[in-house]
């Protein structure tokens, strides 16, 4: 497995190796949900690479890009057992060298969710994920259904800007007891990893109505409410039954919906989603 900081060496590596890549983004800290990502890449191309890098655009000023998790000789074990062959570990300047001012901006579908109480997020993951791109330049780039906002712009950005390689969307890994796994689940105590399940359980009530027939999407962004309301270490910032597509707030949910949320719990904002489709 090679490791590399620079993106010649990456471009040399890509450029000296005969067939098809798969590329998985990552900000590092990784668990087995990415492991996940590298291991379908693994399956599905002839070789895999990995980037490695906290990326400060997709932050906002007071979010948590300091106090990120980081360990990078654990990320690279596990990348080593997964199969990886090239990871990518970069310092900042050689993302953003000084004078850097080009962003990608994706339009609608970043307005909503994520994007409403996060308004500069995706056009800093639009903006990495362009560049790991055109710095990889791989057949398949693997993301996680986790972050359902993201694999929505992330489409819709290879789509409108013509990039020739396929986007894979792999499905959410969960603990025993439903929580996401997310880098950031660190942050929890005891008693709020205790309470964490909660985002799990408020979609599973509303996918189980919906599976009874609830085609109302203000009943099933209720049902949500409630289970959430009903654990006191969870506040929530948004609850979602949005059109897959469009990520647009549905009154009749018959032909599909995306139901997701953004819950905080202690200093951790937690997200969780599940994709209902007719048939
Ligand atoms: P991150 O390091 O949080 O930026 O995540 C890197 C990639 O892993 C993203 O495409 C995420 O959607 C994906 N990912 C994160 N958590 C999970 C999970 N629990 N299951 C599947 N994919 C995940």
């Amino acid at each position: 497995m090679n490791v590399v900081q620079s993106i010649a060496d990456v471009r040399r590596i890509r450029r000296e190796s005969g067939g098809s890549w798969g590329l998985v983004p990552t900000m590092g800290f990784l668990h087995a949900g990415h492991v996940s990502l590298v291991e379908r890449a693994r399956r599905e191309n002839d070789f895999v690479g990995v980037s490695i890098f906290v990326n400060p655009t997709q932050f906002g000023p007071t979010e948590d890009l300091a106090a990120y998790p980081r360990d990078l000789a654990r990320d690279l074990q596990l990348l080593r057992e997964a199969g990886a062959d090239l990871v990518w570990t970069p310092p900042v300047e050689e993302v953003y060298p000084a004078g850097f001012q080009t962003y990608v901006t994706v339009e609608e579908v970043t307005k909503p969710l994520e994007g409403a109480a996060r308004p500069t997020h995706f056009r800093g993951v639009a903006t990495v994920v362009a560049k790991l791109f055109n710095v990889f330049q791989p057949d398949r780039a693997y993301f996680g259904q986790k972050d359902a906002q993201q694999a929505v712009v992330i489409r819709q950005m290879a789509r409108d800007l013509n990039f020739p390689l396929e986007v894979v969307i792999c499905p959410i890994v969960r603990e025993a007891d439903g929580l996401a796994l997310s880098s950031r689940n660190v942050y929890l105590t005891p008693e709020q990893r205790t309470a964490a399940p909660v985002l799990n359980r408020a979609l599973r009530a509303a996918r189980t109505a919906w599976e009874a027939g609830e085609r109302d999407g203000e009943h099933l962004r209720q049902i949500m409410r409630a289970v959430l309301d009903a654990e006191p270490l969870a506040r929530p910032d948004y609850v979602s039954a949005a059109d897959p597509v469009t990520l647009q707030e549905l009154g009749d949910a018959g032909r599909g919906v995306l139901l997701s949320m953004a819950v905080r719990v202690g200093r951790a904002r937690l997200i969780d989603n599940v994709l209902l489709v007719n048939g």
